[in-house]
């Protein structure tokens, strides 16, 4: 006999979630899908049943409900599960990161004008030298 557990899921109340964000934000193997001030739901072959995403839900409407059919989560779920992991992980340190690559293009935008400028007033000069 199979002594190991078997897979409990989340599940989103459609009628109560109001549509936060805020399990998206805490799902650390991107189980969950839905856009702000829209309904949320669970990705059922994402979802490893940590229940991590229930204690931020304001409206309290996740449970864990058992996986249909019954079963235990499985080695191969468990390895694609960990990845999913690694690359929200990377994908948050690259979302991170991305206001500093915003703050170099402005400034290089801007030093892009600047040369514009001083090339647009150096014609100028020569143009009036030349008169
Ligand atoms: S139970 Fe865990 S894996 Fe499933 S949706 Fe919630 S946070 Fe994500
Ligand atoms: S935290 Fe709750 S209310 Fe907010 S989006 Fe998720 S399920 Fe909906």
């Amino acid at each position: 006999m199979s002594t190991a557990r078997t897979l409990r899921l989340a599940h989103i109340d459609p009628q109560r979630c109001i549509g936060c964000t805020r399990c998206i934000d805490a799902c650390p193997f991107d189980a969950i899908i839905g856009a702000p001030q829209r309904m949320h739901t669970v990705v059922a072959a994402s979802c490893i049943g940590c229940a991590l995403c229930l204690p931020p839900c304001p409206v309290d409407c996740i449970a864990l409900v058992e996986a249909q059919p019954p079963a235990p989560l499985t080695r191969a779920q468990a390895i694609e599960a960990r990845a999913r992991r690694e690359r929200r992980r990377e994908r948050l340190a690259r979302e991170a990161a991305a206001p500093v690559e915003l703050d170099r293009t402005e400034r290089l935008a801007a030093a892009l004008r600047r040369a514009q400028q001083r090339h647009a007033g150096a014609a100028r000069t020569a143009g009036a030298n030349e008169r």
